[in-house]
């Protein structure tokens, strides 16, 4: 987690570029990684949500409607190993780590099982392995243990049609600005990632609009919302000026909450002394008249 949730500005890290305009949907980089990871057998489709990721598929391939009537482009979906991730502000002991060279690292050993990563992440990225005895919390990982020849990640290097790669998020940036530039006619005006919740290690270009595939909100989205700085603010930096003003929230509910305990039993006191005293003068009227 990054103490002051200040943005990550490391010359250093990696991330992968995923361009929808280049991808035939083969799953080659879904099949790389489940080899790569020793992943067993997928969970039959009624335990999955329906993005494709489980606790067996850290990456999917998702099919979204073309920009012409009739056609379809896919979408990689995986961990997008956010520059200020939201599941490391949320995990409570640590298990899940920024690491300054770009991966978002799970510390299985660490992990107390609590899934607040799960409930916490923009992305609905982490799964859990419910179905095991001993379950942890799965999703992409990013870093060497992925790695083959050329030290990129297996999954990016399986890919036949260079529609995911691997490099410096710098490198990367200026390479989908570059491929934006010079087919203004094709792509959006917009790499996803490159600014949302803070910024992303994994980073998208496309013809379509990807927010919904990718649970982005659009800045229109993002605007009506409560909070329209959310576009470009991580979650993490959001939430720590709620933490700041949390304790003044948590004094002043309270004590309003006292406030009117005590006003309610006041009032009942109030109520019982006045029919004990009503009581009183009955039995001392009576014992008057007798
Ligand atoms: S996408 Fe979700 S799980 Fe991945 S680093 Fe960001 S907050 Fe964490
Ligand atoms: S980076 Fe690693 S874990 Fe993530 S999809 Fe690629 S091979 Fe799988
Ligand atoms: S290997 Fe490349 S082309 Fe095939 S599904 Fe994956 S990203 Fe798309």
């Amino acid at each position: 987690m990054s103490g002051a949730h200040t943005k990550k500005t490391e010359a250093k890290v990696k991330a992968i570029l995923t361009d929808a305009t280049k991808c035939i949907g083969c799953e080659r980089c879904v099949q790389a990684c489940v080899r790569q990871n020793k992943l067993p057998e997928d969970y039959p489709a009624r335990f999955k949500a329906d993005d494709g990721l489980s606790g067996a598929r850290y990456t999917s391939i998702r099919e979204i409607p073309g920009r012409e009537s009739g056609t379809s482009r896919f979408v990689r979906r995986q961990c997008m190993h956010c520059e200020d991730p939201t599941c490391a502000a949320a995990c409570l002991v640590g298990a899940l780590v920024k690491r300054p060279d770009g991966p978002v690292h799970y510390d299985a050993d660490m992990c107390i099982g609590c899934r607040y990563c799960m409930l916490a992440c923009p992305f609905m990225i982490p799964r859990y392995e419910y179905d095991r005895p001993l379950p942890y919390v799965q999703k992409c990982k990013m870093d060497e243990t992925c790695r083959v020849d050329g030290g990129a990640p297996a999954c990016t290097s399986a890919c036949p049609t260079g529609a995911t790669v691997f490099g410096l998020r710098e490198d990367l940036i200026k390479e989908a600005k570059r491929r934006i530039a010079e087919r203004p006619d094709l792509y959006k005006d917009h790499i996803w990632g490159e600014h949302e919740f803070g910024g992303t290690s994994v980073i998208y270009i496309s013809d379509n609009d990807l927010g919904e595939v990718l649970r982005i909100p659009s800045a229109e989205e993002f605007a009506k919302r409560a909070v329209p700085t959310l576009t470009h603010d991580s979650v993490p930096h959001l939430m720590h000026n709620w933490v700041m003003v949390t304790p003044f929230q948590f004094f002043t509910v309270g004590a309003g909450l006292a406030g009117a305990a005590f006003l309610r039993r006041r009032s009942r006191v109030m109520e019982e002394e006045a029919a004990e005293k009503a009581a009183r003068d009955s039995v001392n009227k009576k014992e008057g008249e007798a």
